[in-house]
């Protein structure tokens, strides 16, 4: 039987703006997004008709509203494959945590069958198949370093920003992105970040510059109801961090490091206090 293995990474955004509302309700965007080594791991085999998610982690669902599901459901209807497929699901991305992890799995997920389906798509149609299950998943297929505007959707690929040591901690809380935009105020928002002059910085691979003017504006919405979001960043800049940010809607928070005593200390402090903390690098 062939099965086939893809990797789904998670991203942080080294900064993200919202610069209005659309008379749809969806929020514009400006936002720098950084793929990262912590990763899923999704095995895809043949397996008759039906499709099954099968996961160890009880957090998320099984059923048709697993992102990785609705990846197979759309891409097996747009080709009439009538195929089912046993998708094992490896979950290393902590879940609702501004990891987009979720995308990055339905983002495999579609990379997996092209290969096992032999569909021979390229790259911007998986892309435009991706955005039918979520504004993130066509970045997901992408990968690497990329502007992305629109709702999320329109990519513009910058000069890869790789190898840089972050520490990512994520607080024992669950944060809905929905909450999160719904209670944005955008002329409350007082600093917004400067995307233009960060993508001059990322070119000239000036890690420095990057950290230290990382802002995200939904920052104003959640750690006005987590401040323990506000506690993890302060603790990273203690430790020497370059700069620290929270990730999408969060409440994940991010640390870039140019030091590896400092990583691994912060680190072995925050775990006493922090459910999930990881030592990874960008990709
Ligand atoms: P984003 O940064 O795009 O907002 P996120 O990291 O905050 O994403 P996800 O981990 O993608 O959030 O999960 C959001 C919700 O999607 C969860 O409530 C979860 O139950 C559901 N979900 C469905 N399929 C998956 C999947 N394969 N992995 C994780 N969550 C999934």
């Amino acid at each position: 039987m062939k099965k086939v293995e893809v990797e789904a990474h998670a991203k942080i955004n080294l900064s993200l703006d919202v610069i209005g509302k659309r008379e749809d309700g969806y929020h514009e965007v400006r936002m720098i997004m950084q793929q990262i080594s912590l990763k899923d791991i999704i095995q895809i085999e043949e397996y008759g008709k039906d499709t099954i998610i099968e996961t160890k982690e009880k957090k998320i669902p099984t059923d048709s509203t697993n992102l990785a599901y609705r990846a197979w459901d759309i891409l097996s209807k747009r080709f009439n494959i009538g195929r089912g497929v046993k998708i094992k699901i490896e979950k290393n991305i902590p879940i609702a945590a501004g990891l987009a992890g979720g995308s990055a799995d339905a983002a495999a997920v579609l990379k997996g069958l092209n290969e096992l389906w032999n569909l021979n798509l390229k790259e911007d149609e998986l892309m435009d198949i991706g955005l039918e299950i979520g504004a993130d998943v066509p970045y997901c297929i992408m990968g690497g370093t990329a502007l992305a505007e629109g709702i999320g959707e329109k990519l513009t690929r910058l000069k890869s920003f790789k190898d840089k040591l972050v520490l990512i901690a994520k607080p024992p809380i669950q944060v809905s992105t929905a909450y999160v935009y719904k209670n944005l105020k955008l002329e409350d928002i007082k600093e917004h970040p400067d995307i233009d002059n960060l993508i001059k910085n990322i070119e000239l691979d000036n890690v420095n510059f990057v950290a230290k003017n990382m802002i995200n504006v939904l920052e104003t919405v959640t750690i006005n109801k987590y401040p323990i979001i506000q506690k993890i960043k302060e603790h990273m800049m203690r430790f020497n961090a370059l700069g620290s940010l929270m990730s999408g809607s969060g409440p994940t928070v991010f640390g870039i490091f140019d030091n590896t005593d400092d990583i691994i200390k912060c680190k072995e402090e925050l775990e006493t206090w922090v459910d999930r903390v990881h030592i990874v690098k960008t990709i």
